[in-house]
């Protein structure tokens, strides 16, 4: 039988903010448990709420990125659940009227023409508390700790729509959360540093046989952070609910939980809606009222998105759509590309020297590219050098891998480890004619006609003098000598 597959994802993202959404207390993660907490994050009876001015800013951004409305006058709800991690027992979130709704994010289809993803509502709420089990598998665990540090710290979430062009397969779905989380750092809403819990998602997926109109039960697979397993669990679900429906039996709706281990969902709780969690406006906050002004100011700030990005570069730059989709992937490399640029006019090289050669050092000693300690004007001299031919490429390698242990000035390390180039003319001649004298059979066949060992002998003067030769003059000279 074939099939539709109806994903839609609910992200839950931490917002880049200095305290927690509802009191003073940092958000820094890594922090010794328990340290940043107060009455207010975890809970005691008789604390109030006060908003965090930046997460609403936060999200509103994220809402314009994601061509959502935002609504000028939101809500915040109370969500009651009891688990051990929410000392308040509820959830400070919003249900009716969110901060933003009906948006649609772009992502590339599998038939290679965009696709906008419909965005139900992205809307603003706080994090749990952290539980820390004494063994990894649940079943096993002796013991559970708490840590409260997470509590509070402000989330968005952004649900996408299961109506609305949801997302049909797979690769869309990675394709999706990938993008969403380069959008989200580009506007620095987030880190969504994924090892930090910083970007976690819920995912409901659905199959229906083609042709037919309806929905069937929707499973939804709770609490995910890597990409990896996201993949898996969603082809795991897929088998699983073809199964039940061609073996005639009934899917349910139901909350399941994804066991890396063993690479199957298991069922966690079954059906589970609105009415559970009881809702209601959150009474120790006044509803929000948000000013066009503040919405104008937010959209005048916005930074230039990476999909418009990729095409200025391509536009202004000249350099191939694979490379600008490369160098935007982060912000901040694109930022290093203009940045070089400046010091050095040949974009080509600039863009293939980023590409090939900083991205290796950079995996290489797993260096984040903020953390990079290679200036961009140090690279962009340095590529201009090599452009402009004052340094052959290996050379230029040697010279790079030195800035980067050092921060030093591709200047400043030429002098220092004798790098400079040798062009003087009279060393250069003398070289081509040791050469000549060295290799007299390929001498023979230069001069019948064949110039394939003049690269031969060219490399024979490079390994001489280290590199350092210059390799125009250098050619320049040998042909002059064996040619004329
Ligand atoms: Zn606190
Ligand atoms: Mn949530």
């Amino acid at each position: 039988m074939d099939y539709d597959i109806i994903i839609c994802f609910e992200i839950h993202a931490e917002l880049n903010t200095e305290s927690k959404l509802f009191c003073g207390c940092f958000t820094k993660p890594g922090a010794p448990p328990n340290s940043h907490v107060c009455p207010v994050c975890t809970g005691h009876p008789g604390t109030l709420p006060v908003l965090n001015r930046k997460a609403v800013e936060h999200c509103i951004r994220a809402g314009l990125a994601f061509n959502c409305k935002i609504n000028r006058h939101a809500r915040f709800a109370r969500k009651n659940y009891f688990y051990p991690d929410l000392p308040k027992g509820y959830q400070i979130s919003q249900y009716e009227l969110p901060l933003c709704e009906d948006g649609e994010f772009e992502i590339e289809g599998d038939d290679g023409v965009p696709y906008p993803v419909g965005i139900k509502r992205i809307h603003l709420e706080e994090d749990a508390g952290k539980l820390v089990h004494s063994t990894k598998s649940f079943d096993e665990s002796r013991y559970s700790l708490v840590d409260y540090n997470r509590s509070g710290v402000p989330l968005i979430e952004i649900v996408s729509d299961h109506t609305r062009n949801p997302i049909r397969s797979l690769s869309e779905a990675k394709r999706y959360l990938e993008k969403v989380r380069q959008v989200l750092q580009y506007i620095e809403a987030s880190q969504c540093i994924i090892e930090e819990g910083q970007f976690r998602c819920d995912v409901n997926i659905s199959l229906r046989p083609k042709g037919y109109e309806g929905y069937l039960e929707r499973s939804e697979i709770k609490n995910m952070a890597s990409f990896r397993a996201i993949m898996d669990a969603l082809t795991y679900e897929i088998k699983r609910q073809a199964e039940i429906i061609e073996s005639g039996g009934e899917l349910t709706q139901e909350t399941r939980l994804y066991d890396e281990e063993k690479g199957i969902t298991i069922p966690m709780r079954g059906k589970e809606d609105a009415p559970d969690y009881r809702y209601f406006p959150e009474p120790d906050l006044v509803e929000l009222e948000i000013s066009q002004e503040l919405i104008n100011r937010i959209r005048a700030e916005m930074p230039e998105l990476p999909r418009f990005k990729a095409e200025r570069l391509v536009r202004e730059y000249h350099i191939s759509q694979t490379e600008a989709s490369l160098l935007t992937k982060q912000r901040k490399v694109s930022d290093f590309f203009e940045q070089s640029f400046t010091y050095c006019k040949d974009s080509k090289k600039l863009a293939s020297w980023i590409i090939k050669e900083l991205f290796k050092l950079l995996n290489e000693h797993s260096v984040a590219i903020e953390d990079c300690p290679i200036a961009p004007k140090h690279f962009g001299r340095l590529i201009a050098m090599i452009s402009q031919g004052q340094l052959t490429e290996p050379i230029g390698r040697i010279v790079l891998d030195e800035m980067f242990q050092t921060g030093k000035s591709p200047e400043i390390i030429i002098q220092e480890k004798d790098l400079k180039p040798i062009q003087q003319d009279d060393v250069l001649t003398q070289l081509v004619e040791e050469v000549i004298r060295e290799n007299p059979s390929a001498i023979d066949k230069v001069r019948q006609g064949d110039t394939q060992p003049i690269n031969f002998l060219i490399g024979q003067i490079m390994r001489k003098t280290g590199g350092k030769a210059d390799p125009h003059k250098v050619r320049k000279l040998l042909s002059v000598k064996l040619l004329s």
